[in-house]
Parts: structure tokens; sequence; C-alpha cells
């Protein structure tokens, strides 16, 4: 099963993607993340992308391409993957297609989360993320805030405010969002693939619901 998720920064892409993976034991898979995780270890890939990431830019479509291909090459992805943050052009969904393609798979479905940006850029700016890779939970200094200050609820560990997620990066990465996200949106209303829903306080919907919803309707 490959489900794709679909949606600007702050919808609650990374929640959704979660949870999925635990309901459905199939592994969840983040470009943000591979990038970070390269940055931070110093890699001629991190070297690569982090200018592009500290501005909020998209990165080369050739980079993310063979990061991806190779990653969903690796035995554990075997039975399926939840991709987060990857296509983000449509140039990278068509490439996903041929990838997929060569070992008899395609997109099963992708997701789209909408939220006001009002509310996205109010979400961001207050995040705080766990540092534990197994973990990566998600916090809100207002809206869920941590039992204890700067900790993990879930595993202890500490929480951080990515460097991105600042009132300036966030209006850049609205921005490239908005401009390549409609013909994605489209190449998989086209394919029958789309699951669209809005995520947002003002509806009281929030991302656990849109999980609880697609895991239904992947179990049917
Ligand atoms: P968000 O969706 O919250 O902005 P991500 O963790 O998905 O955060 O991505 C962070 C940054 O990583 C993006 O701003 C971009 O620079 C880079 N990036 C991640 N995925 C892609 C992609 N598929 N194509 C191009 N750039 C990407
Ligand atoms: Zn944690």
């Amino acid at each position: 099963m490959v489900i794709i998720m679909l949606g600007a920064p702050g919808t609650g892409k990374g929640t959704v993607a979660g949870i999925l993976q635990e309901k459905l034991g199939i592994k969840q898979v983040s470009t943000g993340d591979i990038f970070r995780k390269a940055i931070k270890e110093k890699t001629p890939l991190g070297n690569e992308v982090a200018g592009y990431m500290e501005k909020g830019l998209l990165v080369p479509d050739e980079v993310v391409i063979k990061v991806v291909d190779e990653r969903l090459n690796q035995p554990d992805l075997e039975n399926g993957v939840i991709l987060d943050g990857f296509p983000r052009t449509k140039e990278q969904a068509i490439k996903l297609e041929k990838m997929l393609a060569k070992n008899n798979k395609k997109v099963d479905m992708a997701i789209n989360l909408i939220t006001p940006e009002e509310e996205i850029i109010e979400r961001i700016s207050n995040r705080r993320v766990c540092t534990n890779q197994e973990c990566k939970a998600v916090f809100n200094v207002t809206m869920n805030p941590p039992k204890q200050d700067g900790i993990c609820d879930k595993c202890g560990s500490a929480l951080i405010q990515r460097k991105d997620d600042t009132k300036e990066t966030i209006k850049n990465r609205l921005k490239a969002y908005y401009e390549t996200s409609e013909p994605i949106v489209e190449f998989y209303k086209e394919k029958n693939v789309l699951y669209s829903s809005e995520v947002s306080t003002k509806i009281n919907k929030l991302a656990e619901d849109v999980a609880k919803e697609v895991v239904e309707i992947i179990k049917k």
C-alpha cells in the first residue's frame, strides 16, 4: 500500500502519517526528516540542501528524486510506505509513478489536508517537535502543550522548535506550497485516488479525526 500526504506545511500531515503508520503497520518516510538528519550529520547531501531549507525554498527535483528512489528500494518498505513531503511538484509526482511501476506498485491513496492560512501560521510558530526520531511527537505550546515544558510526553526526550519554523520562513514555505500544489492534487484526482479533508479548529476537525476516517476507509 502506497499512501501520499498532501497539504501545506502545518496542516497535520506528520500527525496523520504517524497514526497511519501505527494502525496500518507501514512505515512513514518524510523527505524533510531525511534532509534534516543529513544536515545534522553534515553529509554531502546535507551540505547540498541546507541553504534551500533554511530559506524555506524547495530542494531541486533531481536531488529529492534520487533520495526517494534510493529509500523506496530498501527492504523495510516492501509492503508499503506513507510518503510525507513527497511529491511536492508535478515533476516529482510523475517520477514517483515511474519508480513505483518498476515494482508493480502505484499510489493507492493521496490524502490532501486543507487548513486556513492564519491557522497554519499560528500552528507552526507554536509548534514543538520531539527530537527522538523514533517518536517524532508534535506539540503546540498553546493548543496542545506538553505536560512538562520542553519534554516529550510520550518518550521523555527533549522538544525543540524546528529551525525553519520562523514567521519569515513559514511564509516562503506556504508560497512554495501554493505555487506547486494544485497540479499535484489535480494529478491524483484524475487517478481517482484523492481523499481531501479540511483540518481546522473552526470546524472542530483535527488531524487525528482524519486519520481515523482514513483507517476506516482502508480497512473496509
Ligand atoms: P513542511 O512541509 O512543514 O515545510 P518538510 O519537513 O516536509 O516541512 O520540509 C522541509 C523542507 O525540506 C522544505 O521547506 C524543503 O526545503 C525541503 N523539502 C522536503 N521535501 C521536499 C520535496 N519533496 N521537494 C523539495 N524540497 C523538499
Ligand atoms: Zn518523543
